[in-house]
């Protein structure tokens, strides 16, 4: 069984529709089909019917974008139910903060001579829930400013280059506990990923850990062989589920080809197992995997 827990859509910053996402995942393979777009269920509802035509499972999720300690971390939330009124209100808080920060990154390009329009980015996000640095990347794609998103964020939009403005993200302890009493399960996605810095260390994981946290996401793209040996050390210690995933955002990112990275079917089953004990203590009508 071939398991992608990590994927995002048109509905975040990917470039598939998310039914163009799931005929993609079922063409290489893959048994079961994590979707996470970044602080957003939009895309569930055209997977759903998709995977099912498809033949294939579908886990739904969504990536939070969080902040502990002043840095930003990752978290993947699996199968909370999206109609639960704080978690409505987390993920609008981060999504306003996306898109309030647009105009402001607009005005700092305009210091270094480019002339970005909010129209130009408004057309590239389409219909995603809020415009990122990505859909900026794109908009200066078309302006013939950069040649990929990759260039886009290494010349103008990463921390210290001049089109950087930051935003918010919420807390992360406080997002673990929201999306656990909305009868999910969460996994810290690409934990030392691109940065130097350990965040959250295996102290912080542990603490984490204490607080409801289900995982890691051992197996992605952004760790080398040191950082994923490490992670799993970590995770065994913990008795979190270890994770692995591509990541994947169609053509935005390069070198994530879905099941690129795969999770093992009973890392899959814990998951699943822990995902059922939280819908059951919530007591809500959160999602189940559907075609398991
Ligand atoms: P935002 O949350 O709006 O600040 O945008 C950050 C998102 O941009 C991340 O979650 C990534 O998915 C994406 N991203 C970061 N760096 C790159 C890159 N070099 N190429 C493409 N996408 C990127
Ligand atoms: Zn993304
Ligand atoms: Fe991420
Ligand atoms: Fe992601």
């Amino acid at each position: 069984m071939r398991v992608d827990l990590h994927t995002h859509t048109r509905a975040s910053d990917g470039t598939q529709s998310p039914e163009e996402l799931v005929e993609a995942a079922a063409a290489a393979g893959l048994d079961v089909l994590g979707l996470t777009d970044h602080d957003t269920a939009d895309g569930w509802a055209e997977a759903e019917r998709a995977a099912d035509a498809a033949g294939i499972a579908l886990v739904r999720g969504m990536e939070i974008s969080t902040r502990l300690d002043g840095r930003g971390v990752h978290l993947l939330a699996y199968l909370p139910d999206p109609t639960y009124p704080p978690l409505v209100a987390l993920l609008d808080k981060v999504l306003e903060g996306r898109n309030d920060r647009v105009p402001a990154v607009l005005e700092r390009l305009r210091t270094v001579g480019i002339d970005l329009t909010e129209e130009d980015v408004a057309r590239v996000s389409g219909d995603a829930a809020a415009s990122g640095r990505p859909h900026i990347a794109d908009a200066l794609v078309v302006r013939g400013v950069v040649r990929d998103r990759d260039e886009a964020f290494a010349r103008l939009l990463n921390p210290g280059m001049p089109g950087y403005v930051d935003r918010y993200a919420a807390p992360l302890r406080e997002t673990i506990e929201v999306v656990t009493a909305a009868g999910g399960v969460t996994v810290v996605a690409h934990a030392w990923g691109r940065r130097t810095a350990r965040i959250p260390d295996a102290a912080a994981i542990a603490e984490l850990a204490e607080l409801g946290l289900a995982g890691l996401e051992v197996d992605h793209q952004d760790h080398d062989e040191r950082a994923r040996a490490e992670l799993r050390g970590i995770a065994r210690d913990l008795g979190l589920v270890v994770t692995g995933s591509s990541d994947h955002h169609g053509t935005g990112k390069v070198g994530h080809d879905l099941a690129c990275n795969t999770t093992a079917p009973e890392e899959l089953e814990r998951l699943l197992a822990l995902a059922a004990d939280a819908r059951r203590a919530a007591g809500r009508d959160a999602p189940e995997p559907l075609g398991l």
